[in-house]
């Protein structure tokens, strides 16, 4: 009886298991920097992979390792033109106490150039929640606020996987996005209604550049927004 049932459990394993390809080993690289098959955007030395809408080369400054957007310099793209895709950024946004809402700390990385994954400093400033920080602005509020402080570094992590589309351009299957904020699960596969109003003119079928948002806002003067550690890897 023993050995039947012995029998049994091997038969199970023998059909469950699949004689396909070993996984590829890559290096998950220390705590804080990224995996040895990622593209960096940008590791704290230069800007040399971004640019401004115009070609122009950035003109956010460079500080300890950081990208610093003070309001007016204009948005920042990716050279690299970006499709489904896992995306690591880090940003931390600056203390404005005289700010509310969305004036505080407000900016934006918007995936493909398409789609508004909001910053803003959400730590004690209410807004309207699918505007506050982690939000697909406009479609989905966070799961949680998971915020951390005024400049504090906060994580951004993304996995996106675009839109199929017909030979028309017409979008056949939505787009997904999943949210890891500070490490926490805020967007759960999530899926794109479409483009975020006011993004440029990027096709959603397409790649497109991974872009950071210079927000300007009338009640506030500068908004001093940094951003760091920024990779991805294709899927
Ligand atoms: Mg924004």
């Amino acid at each position: 009886m023993t050995s039947l049932i012995l029998f049994a459990i091997l038969a199970t394993a023998q059909a469950l298991a699949q004689d396909g390809p070993q996984p590829r080993a890559i290096d998950p690289g220390a705590a804080g920097k990224p995996p040895s098959d990622a593209i960096v955007l940008f590791d704290g030395s230069n800007a040399g992979e971004w640019a401004h809408k115009d070609g122009r080369p950035a003109e956010w400054k460079l500080e300890n390792g950081a990208l610093v957007c003070n309001s007016g310099k204009g948005d920042l793209y990716s050279k690299r033109k970006i499709g489904s895709a896992q995306i690591h950024v880090e940003f931390s946004a600056p203390y404005m106490p005289n700010a509310k809402s969305q004036a505080r700390g407000n900016s934006g990385v918007y995936i493909q150039n398409n789609y508004e994954i909001q910053v803003l400093d959400s730590y004690q400033n209410p807004t309207y929640a699918n505007g506050s920080c982690a939000a697909l602005y406009g479609q989905y509020a966070p799961l949680v606020n998971a915020c951390r402080k005024p400049g504090e570094w906060q994580s951004y992590d993304i996995i996106f996987h675009t839109p199929a589309c017909d030979s028309e351009g017409k979008v056949t299957t939505p787009g997904t996005i999943t949210l890891l904020h500070n490490g926490v699960v805020v967007q759960d596969h999530v899926t794109i209604k479409g483009k975020t109003p006011g993004a440029g003119k990027t096709s959603v079928c397409e790649p497109g550049p991974l872009m950071l948002q210079d927000h300007f806002h009338p009640d506030v003067k500068e908004t001093f927004m940094k951003f760091r550690n920024i990779w991805y890897r294709p899927l």
